[in-house]
């Protein structure tokens, strides 16, 4: 196991609160001359790195002595040909990394490796000082050796204060994530509490005990299985290609196409769906948000890299969205466990297994029914949450609305399509 971690989000500066720092990720589209520049600056990246590297390992094991982050600084200024910016985050990454890697193995976790590999290619960052905005264009300046590598800023970034711009290598192609200040955001008024149900045909369900809003998955699940689907059959045609053919090759570029195109179709997808939930949040002051964690994991402190761990598995895409965005308006948002909450009668409190989209009591003398699964499971979060357990006879919503996300024009897809 390897520790190393592109770092990829921006450190903010201190002292600056008037806006949040936002990582956009950008694919480039270069021409062959900029695309060999841009792999000429992630080789000399990779050189930067292999050099801090073997020197940190020589050192102790040749006079037992671990050199220091601001000696290696002072020791390869002006070594490479690549901005002098570059130099200093990839020896900060690596320190970063090392240092890492020392708390696990002090913390009793040997099997964490310290950096060893040589790289071929690294990811390259440019900071304030190495980039320009010229009219359209992205200017990241190389030292004075190489010339600069010029790319169109996307419009919605115009006017932004970009703090960092990373160039990288994902999917069969070149991307910028560049961070940007983004506006604050209204901060909420009020200190009221809601819960949120995530599932797949209802994406997010949300109530506050009044009132219920129910926004709708269908698409985004309709987008995720195209995705599944399409990647298996991408797979099965290249899976019968040979090695280096010219047959795989095209496959390959076609499918990471397709990934890109089905990638920008979901998080957009995304983005509305948690945008709703974030605004109803808003304009009824709710303070907190409490989310149904289906994996049943408790909010435990379990060490800090656990922790991390554990909130990737359990944690999909759609509600670290939802976390981030509520956190843009001053929200705040805690797991709690879910199970039981969607099948819980709400006026005796009987369990019963619930297959159907509306709920029925399966007591008898009870009967209770007529009230949406999810409105209902989000309820037991809230009462699970603020009471502790289910109470029988709990009020219910009154209001209940239904909400489908707003959907971009679909792009011809049968391009896309494996052959
Ligand atoms: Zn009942």
């Amino acid at each position: 196991m390897s520790q190393l971690q592109r770092n990829t989000t921006a450190k903010k500066s201190k002292g600056q609160t008037q806006g949040d720092v936002l990582v956009e990720k950008i694919p480039l589209k270069l021409k062959p001359t900029e695309e060999t520049l841009a792999r000429d600056i992630q080789r000399e990246s990779a050189r930067v790195w292999n050099t801090v590297m073997t020197i940190h390992r020589l050192f102790w094991f040749k006079y037992g002595v671990w050199i220091d982050e601001a000696m290696m600084k002072e020791f390869l200024k002006g070594r490479f040909n690549v901005h002098s910016q570059d130099v200093q985050a990839i020896i900060e990454t690596y320190y970063e990394c090392w240092e890492r890697t020392r708390k696990l193995h002090e913390e009793g976790h040997p099997e964490w490796r310290y950096p060893w590999r040589l790289k071929r290619f690294f990811t390259s960052t440019w900071k304030v000082t190495g980039i320009t905005v010229e009219d359209k264009n992205l200017r990241l300046s190389n030292g004075w050796k190489k010339p600069p590598l010029k790319v169109k800023l996307p419009a919605r970034l115009k006017g932004m204060a970009i703090k960092q711009v990373q160039l990288v290598w994902r999917r069969n192609g070149y991307w910028l994530h560049v961070a940007v200040v983004k506006p604050a955001l209204e901060k909420v008024q009020g200190d009221a509490v809601a819960a949120v149900d995530p599932g797949e045909v209802h994406a997010l369900t949300l109530t506050d005990g009044q009132e219920a809003l129910v926004i709708n998955g269908r698409h985004l699940r309709s987008l995720r299985r195209l995705r599944n689907k399409t990647l298996r059959k991408f797979q099965k045609a290249i899976s019968r290609t040979k090695k280096g053919s010219n047959r795989r090759r095209k496959l390959l570029a076609a499918k990471y196409r397709f990934l890109n195109w089905i990638g920008a179709q979901i998080s957009h997808a995304e983005h509305a769906v948690t945008k709703m939930a974030a605004d109803w949040c808003l304009e009824r002051g709710i303070k907190k948000v409490y989310l149904g964690d289906p994996q049943g994991v408790r909010e435990q402190d379990c060490g800090r890299h656990h922790n991390q761990r554990m909130s990737q598995w359990s944690f999909g895409r759609l509600r670290e969205l939802l976390e981030y965005k509520l956190k843009r308006h001053g929200i705040t948002l805690e797991k709690i466990e879910e199970r039981g909450t969607s099948g819980t009668c709400p006026l005796c409190g009987k369990y019963t297994k619930q297959t159907g989209r509306v709920y029925q009591c399966g007591n008898m003398e009870c009967g209770f029914s007529g009230m949406h699964r999810d409105v209902l499971g989000a309820t037991g979060i809230l009462d699970l949450a603020v009471n502790g357990r289910f109470t029988p006879g709990r009020k219910l919503p009154e209001i209940v609305s239904y909400a489908w996300p707003a959907v971009l024009a679909p792009v011809q897809v049968s391009k896309m399509k494996a052959a």
